[in-house]
């Protein structure tokens, strides 16, 4: 056990060395897999975009075993990380201490890409029987960009998927969606001493605001009691208007975001926001209204009772959970596959200064995923 125990801790210390914040190309931390997997009798497949500032991307898909057929099983990790302050000293030095090993993406999710990567390497070829592959994406963190550009193009499609997240080790087989529009009201700009010279956009914005809040009561109505809380939400988290206080208001903008169930219709709150439009044109004279989409993704529930989500709970005794962040199982799912979030770690540490997996996880997680293959691929 101390051998893999030694396995992982160095390559989890390798790919904490390479800086994979989203803003970079993932390029080096690729190259780094790649090479690894290579050994490992894995046939890699770089699939390549540019992302909106022109820095190029690579999802690695890797495949090893029959080579005719759908993969049986995908293990899949996001190769990016969150950025980190400037004074974290040990954000790319893997530091043990007591039993926890710190640095950015040391749970999310360079653990479990380590966890695959060793797993894969510690099952022979030879005991494989149905293909196995590794994806390993970019841009997950700005909005699972890479794993979308595989579903545009069809790629990495597979029978049952493991999605690493950091779940503490837990099965988790469903998050809500994730929606966001911004909503501009534009009115007429005029002295706020003579009202009838102008429309004020704030307070054309006030009326749609108050209906918003109305159509987002009514959303609890549909309610999915494995989620907490269990009905769709809505947030308008920003707010931007007018120029002064003797101005009568021109412009006013918001975000209105909210995180349907999965089973919802995705679009259904974005048409309810134009819906609210056009009311307010046709209800205030001079007054536009403009609903921008900016991101409309949907959950994710898998059954209880798909293979892969019993083969977690056998191995971990623990029963099926729901999260309330984004994961990529929504486009593991798109490409066909049954899938289940798992993973060390836990998410709450993820995203902060002092991230860290403790080692018991990692080599747990390891060999879970061990299982897996020789379960799934076997
Ligand atoms: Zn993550």
């Amino acid at each position: 056990v101390s051998d893999v125990r030694e396995t992982l801790q160095s390559l989890l210390g390798e790919l904490v060395a390479i800086d994979s914040t989203s803003t970079r190309s993932n390029v080096p931390m690729v190259g780094l897999l790649e090479r690894r997997l290579a050994k490992a009798g894995f046939e890699t497949h770089r699939h390549v975009y540019k992302d909106e500032q022109g820095v190029e991307k690579v999802n690695l898909l890797a495949t090893r075993g029959p080579s005719a057929g759908l993969p049986e099983l995908a293990l899949v990790g996001h190769s990016d990380c969150v950025p980190f302050d400037a004074d974290w000293k040990e954000a790319l030095t893997l530091t043990e201490r007591e039993g926890k090993l710190y640095g950015r993406g040391a749970c999310d999710t360079k653990a479990f890409i380590a966890c695959a990567v060793t797993a894969a390497e510690r099952v022979p070829v030879s005991e494989q029987h149905k293909p196995l592959m590794l994806v390993f994406t970019a841009d997950e963190e700005l909005g699972c960009f890479g794993a979308k550009k595989l579903v545009e193009a069809r790629r990495g499609e597979a029978r049952y998927a493991i999605v690493g997240e950091p779940t503490s080790l837990r099965p988790i087989i469903a998050n809500k969606g994730y929606c966001l529009a911004e909503v501009e009201v534009l009115g007429k700009e005029g002295h706020s001493a003579y009202p009838e010279s102008g429309v004020s956009a704030i307070l054309a914005a006030a009326r749609y605001l108050a209906q918003l809040e109305s159509e987002a009561e009514r959303l609890r109505i549909e309610t999915d009691e494995a989620f907490t809380p269990p009905f769709a939400t809505v947030n308008v988290g920003v707010i931007q208007g007018g120029k002064a206080k003797n101005v009568i208001a021109g412009a006013c903008r918001f975000t209105v975001e909210w995180r349907p169930l999965p089973a919802q219709n995705v679009a259904h709150f974005g048409d309810v926001l134009e819906r609210l439009a056009k009311g307010l044109e046709a209800a205030v004279p001079g007054a536009r209204v403009q609903v921008k989409r900016l991101r409309q993704d949907g959950g994710v529930k898998t059954s209880t009772a798909s293979k892969v989500v019993q083969f977690i709970v056998g191995q971990t005794g623990k029963t099926p959970e729901t999260v309330a962040f984004g994961t990529e199982a929504p486009q593991m799912t798109a490409l066909g596959a049954e899938a289940v979030v798992f993973g060390p770690g836990d998410i709450r540490v993820a995203h902060q200064t002092g991230e860290y997996v403790p080692v018991d996880e990692l080599v747990r997680c390891e060999e879970v995923l061990e299982q897996a293959i020789r379960t799934f691929c076997g």
